[in-house]
């Protein structure tokens, strides 16, 4: 694999790479710190407000494709910190994910993760790495919710059955590195009925929730919600006695990345 382009905004850098198969995927480096990272070529989620599954699922990448998004960066930017959040469901490609994440860890960098939680065995295994921190992306918690979001039919409840599992013998700081990713869409999960299912479930286990401003996509249907509801969710969560962060910055910025990162051929 090979480091094809670069582009530069404001806030952010977004490398291309290419696949000894002639497959571009793609990495971002944000916060002046950190890269995110892809582990598949497409997605087999499909979430409908992201344009990195929108063109289907091609195949998973290796553990070595993995490591050399950082390894062909590093020799430019000062990277300390690895996210596990570009292109692809790291669950559905755990194997190589694990094995890239030690190798991440004995360089000495912080390395957290993004998913969805499908596969559940994939899911499981991410949740017992040695990580810095898991998001598990909800963004919905009704079943007429989520089936307009995502386009894989997988079950949330076996999902949110092992994550509890997981995170419920642990002590409050280890907790800590396990927050709930929320990603607010105008009209779709923005309902008072929504956030209060969200503000329950993150109040009762003592779940820090990433309220997330959409970066809107060609290919996604929804729109992200005005800075006022913005401002009224957040306050709604935080009112239920919720501990709620933000990440609008640099997501929300052209080359942000999140669900904006997308897959091409030669
Ligand atoms: S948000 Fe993540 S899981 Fe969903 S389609 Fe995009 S890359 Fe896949």
């Amino acid at each position: 694999m090979k480091l094809k382009k670069k582009y530069q905004s404001r806030l952010n850098n977004l490398f291309v790479y290419e696949t000894k198969d002639g497959y571009h995927v793609e990495s971002v480096f944000y916060r002046g710190n950190t890269l995110c990272i892809s582990t598949q070529v497409g997605c087999p989620v499909g979430c409908r407000f992201c344009a990195s599954g929108s063109k289907g699922f091609f195949r998973n990448l290796s553990s070595e494709e993995i490591k050399l998004q950082f390894s062909l960066v590093e020799k430019i930017l000062p990277i300390k910190g690895i996210a596990i959040a570009g292109i692809g469901e790291p669950a559905a490609n755990a194997e190589a994910v694990l094995e890239s994440l030690t190798f991440f860890k004995e360089k000495g960098l912080k390395v957290t993760i993004t998913t969805t939680g499908f596969p559940h065995a994939g899911f499981k295994q991410l949740l017992s790495s040695e990580h810095d921190g898991v998001t598990f992306s909800i963004h919905g918690f009704t079943s007429e919710v989520r089936k307009k979001l995502f386009k894989l039919d997988f079950s949330f409840q076996k999902a949110i059955s092992t994550f509890i599992t997981h995170i419920e013998p642990l002590s409050r700081t280890k907790r800590k590195k396990y927050q709930i990713g929320y990603l607010l869409l105008k009209d779709v999960n923005d309902s008072e009925k929504e956030l209060k299912k969200l503000a329950e479930f993150a109040a009762k286990y003592r779940l820090t929730v990433m309220l997330m401003m959409y970066n809107p996509v060609e290919t996604s249907p929804f729109e992200p919600v005005s800075g006022e509801k913005y401002e009224k969710c957040f306050k709604f969560l935080r009112k239920h006695g919720v501990r709620v962060t933000l990440s609008n910055r640099f997501r929300t910025d052209p080359l942000g990345g999140c669900g904006t990162l997308t897959i091409a051929r030669n």
